[in-house]
């Protein structure tokens, strides 16, 4: 039997994809192993979104090299959409496959079973819905990443997605939900909805919103997460929703820069006026929401007034954490071409100005849910504590005893400790 194993690097539609396509070995005959296991192909899901991800792909297959040096490797995903003549070079690389084919990868391998140079197999991707199989289980897991949406229209200027995952197209929606039963059934309490740009689905008359509501009905499905979101595609009527049955009180929204001169050379679709009203209607329309959000710091262009202007934005509004990003060019984007950069150093600093915000941010959210009783997902036991997440993305520590993994229960929370608020049942 073929051993396989894999590495996914990036996003959470990364980690979804990868849980499909290895289903499908499995279905195969192929033998799934751990990646720091022997196995006769090593399949690494890379990620383009920063510099740093495509190092981490250089760093992987070295390691694959070291470890085992007998493995033929496979790169797929964004990266292998956009630089394949880069990862063409690569030792021990034979299979280099773009997002276009990389769901399908075990017809690629029937397709291509030996290629003595690396098969470079990225075709253009195409617009129209798509399926895709269902992810295999993960029953140590209590939550499941679910694919609903990929790829994206906006071309926000320093971004290069639109061209490694193409232009936006929705799942079809009876795929959705076959996936979505499968995996309540199997026992997961919560699904998170994922996606490039998942605020703009649209399958027949079917929106966002339509989808959520109708996979709520699903027996033993308890909550229903929304992965990041951009801006201007959440409907108000959405947050009338959130809380109230099984959609969580969580968003995750990227802001980018808190300047409208920034956010016109990144080509956002928003002013940090509107971007701050939203929040605030947020946090009133739903009690005890949590807000997060993705900043990049230095993007060419930003002067110290641009950045204080993104301090403000998040010291002043309902954001509970922020994501720090250091800009980089990207291939593709149009950013890419200008050469008005910010330093490293400057970069270096002000990122780390953002990160202390971020933990204050969250620290303040924390104190404000203290002496509140919140329902936790459990997920996991170390020693005589178990670990678990609230609806509102709040990471609860509780002292018990027994097997609790993957119930809901109702936690009182008394103090913080770290990254975690304390609580009893
Ligand atoms: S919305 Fe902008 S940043 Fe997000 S994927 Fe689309 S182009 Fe990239």
């Amino acid at each position: 039997m073929t051993k396989i194993s894999f590495y996914t690097l990036g996003c959470r539609l990364n980690q979804s994809e990868t849980a499909s396509i290895q289903n499908s070995f499995e279905a195969n005959g192929y033998e799934v192993v751990g990646f720091d296991k022997p196995s006769d192909i090593v399949v690494i899901n890379t990620c383009t979104v920063t510099e740093n991800g495509d190092a981490d792909t250089r760093r992987l297959v070295n390691k694959v090299n070291r470890l085992n040096p007998h493995a033929r490797i496979a790169l797929v995903g964004c990266q292998a959409q956009v630089q394949k003549e880069k990862l063409v070079l690569m030792p021990n690389v034979r299979w280099i496959v773009g997002n276009s084919r990389k769901m399908d990868l075990v017809s690629v391998f029937k397709e291509n079973p030996d290629p003595c140079q690396a098969a470079v197999i990225a075709p253009v991707i195409e617009r129209e819905p798509f399926t895709q199989p269902v992810a295999s289980i993960d029953h140590q897991h209590t939550r499941a990443n679910i694919k609903i949406q990929d790829g994206c229209d906006f071309f926000c200027s320093f971004c290069e997605i639109p061209y490694a995952r193409g232009r936006a197209r929705s799942r079809v929606f009876e795929d959705i939900l076959q996936e979505t039963r499968a995996l309540a059934a199997a026992g997961h309490k919560e699904i998170i909805l994922t996606g490039v740009n998942i605020g703009t689905y649209a399958y027949e008359n079917k929106s966002l919103l339509d989808v959520i509501k109708i996979l709520a009905a699903i027996d033993g499905l308890k909550r229903i997460r929304i992965s990041s979101i951009e801006p201007t595609t959440i409907p108000v009527e959405l947050l009338d929703y959130m809380g109230k049955g099984q959609l969580c009180r969580y968003l995750h929204i990227p802001l980018q820069s808190g300047s409208d001169e920034m956010l016109t050379e990144m080509r956002r679709k928003y002013t940090a006026t509107e971007f701050s009203r939203f929040i605030q209607k947020a946090h009133q329309k739903v009690p005890q929401i949590c807000i997060g959000t993705d900043v990049i710091v230095g993007f060419p262009g930003e002067t110290d007034k641009y950045f204080e202007q993104t301090v403000d934005l998040i010291r002043e509004g309902p954001i509970h954490y922020v994501h720090v990003f250091s800009y980089s060019p990207r291939h593709m984007a149009q950013s890419r071409l200008r050469e008005d950069n910010v330093s490293l150093h400057v970069i270096s600093k002000r990122s780390q100005i953002l990160r202390e915000l971020s933990a204050r941010k969250r620290r303040i959210f924390y104190e404000s849910l203290v002496g509140t009783v919140q329902a936790v997902l459990l997920e996991e036991a170390r020693g005589n504590f178990w670990m678990g997440l609230t609806d509102n993305y709040v990471k609860i520590k509780i002292k018990a005893q027994g097997q609790l993994h993957n119930q809901i229960l109702s936690v009182k929370l008394q103090r913080i400790e770290g990254q975690y608020l304390i609580g009893e049942l």
